[in-house]
């Protein structure tokens, strides 16, 4: 069983390796020359980490990673906290798997490295899709036809072949930019920092944890702003993301401050959609489901996906990769609409105005961590249908 795999992202370099472990013969087609990765922290939650595990990752990808033991809520304008949720030990024991952040080109690059080179068409941009009852192939800006009996498109929230199968939709810009940074540890030694905050505040948030053992500081403030483009490489207006922050606690400030010129990233998402799959072509992580970052689960179910299609298409017959596209989206869409939903609305919950709404906000939280609970964004965690654990 031979299947073509368009985009060496995160989704599509798992795909890859999932779909070999299942038995299949997997070409995957990348349009950029060489892999790259930006340079950024990503969280891996017990559903990522979980996949990982299962693709043979995990030691090597958690030797390179931080494991914070809590997540602190913290009030923008005093720094006083909310809550903490558990996420050492207690996560954990509790889903089955850690709770990771890591350096995203660390995590890639693992990734890569576990996809032989022979498997691999670099600098190969996919231009067209087609399909008929006996296969599906692809079309290459050079001209090139590629044929096999399966193709995953992992292509990214601008994803173009999702616009070949269901028509025109765009991404959607979600009214958020996210300014980025990453800061040696010495330049912030002095802060004493919690391992790991989200601060809220009105219509912003404002993240940071360790990355690369804790070599590093992944900073990102997320602003309620009128437009940003999609792009991990635009820089800010030197002092843009301190003066959006202006009045916050003063170590926010001295870390902005520090970070100097920030990169600027247009959060954009998809609309979700009824089916991800036609015939024997399927969408599989942003293009399908692109979401705001705001439960930090894009990456995550990206991963599932590919661990979901892996498993339903092992020993699947020629002629059946259509029905078994279904089941695989059938475990999957459900899912992934619910959670791009809740990271919705986390967003809208975090940027609330000071009020009335605000501290109601806080004493839920505040009660759901008394109470042992791991707060609204570990909704995701536990939902992982080649696992139905719950804790
Ligand atoms: C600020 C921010 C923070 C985030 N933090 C987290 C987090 O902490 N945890 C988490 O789980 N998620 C996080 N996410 C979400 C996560 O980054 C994405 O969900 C994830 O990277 C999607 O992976 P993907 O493989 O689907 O797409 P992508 O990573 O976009 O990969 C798509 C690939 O397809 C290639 N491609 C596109 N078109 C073509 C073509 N025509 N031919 C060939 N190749 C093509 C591209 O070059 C690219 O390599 C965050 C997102 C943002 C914006």
């Amino acid at each position: 069983m031979r299947a073509i795999v368009m985009g060496a992202g995160i989704g599509g370099l798992a795909a890859t390796l999932s779909l070999r472990r299942a038995g299949w013969e997997v070409t995957l087609v990348e349009q950029t020359p060489r892999f790259t990765e930006i340079g950024a922290g990503i969280q891996l939650a017990p559903n990522a980490t979980r996949v990982l595990r299962r693709l043979g990752l995990l030691d090597e990808v958690a030797a390179q990673s931080t494991r914070p033991s809590r997540l602190s809520f913290r009030t923008w304008s005093d720094g006083a906290e909310i809550c903490h949720y558990p996420l050492g030990r207690e996560a954990e024991d509790a889903f089955g798997a850690p709770y990771l952040q890591a350096h995203r080109a660390d995590l890639h690059q693992a990734l890569a490295a576990a996809v032989p080179p022979e498997s691999v068409r670099l600098d190969t941009s996919v231009v067209g899709i087609g399909q008929d009852d006996k296969s599906a192939r692809v079309t290459t800006a050079a001209g090139e036809r590629l044929e096999a009996d399966l193709v995953v498109a992992a292509d990214g929230v601008r994803s173009a072949a999702r616009q070949w199968l269901f028509g025109a939709d765009k991404a959607l810009y979600s009214g958020t930019a996210a300014y980025r940074a990453l800061l040696p540890a010495a330049e912030v030694a002095d802060l004493d920092l919690p391992d790991f905050a989200l601060w809220l505040g009105p219509g912003r948030h404002f993240v940071h944890y360790w990355v690369r053992r804790g070599d590093l500081l992944n900073v990102v403030g997320a602003v309620g702003t009128e437009a940003a483009q999609e792009s991990w490489t635009a820089r800010a207006e030197p002092a843009e993301a301190l003066r959006a922050y202006d009045g916050w606690e003063p170590r926010v400030l001295t870390i902005l401050e520090r970070a100097g010129s920030m990169l600027r990233y247009g959060i954009h998402t998809r609309a979700p959609l009824a089916r991800w799959n036609t015939g024997r072509v399927t969408l599989l992580g942003d293009s399908a489901h692109a979401m705001v970052p705001f439960q930090a689960q894009g990456a995550a179910q990206a991963l599932v996906d590919a661990a979901v299609l892996g498993d339903t298409l092992a020993g699947v017959a020629p002629a059946d990769v259509p029905d078994a596209l279904d089941r695989y989206v059938r475990r999957r869409l459900a899912t992934a609409t619910r959670v791009q939903a809740g990271s919705a609305r986390a967003g809208e919950d975090y940027h609330l105005p000071d009020g009335p709404e605000a501290r109601a906000r806080d004493a839920r939280m505040a009660a759901d961590a008394a109470g042992d609970g791991f707060g609204a964004h570990a909704a995701a965690w536990p939902v992982d249908p080649l696992d139905e654990r719950t804790p």
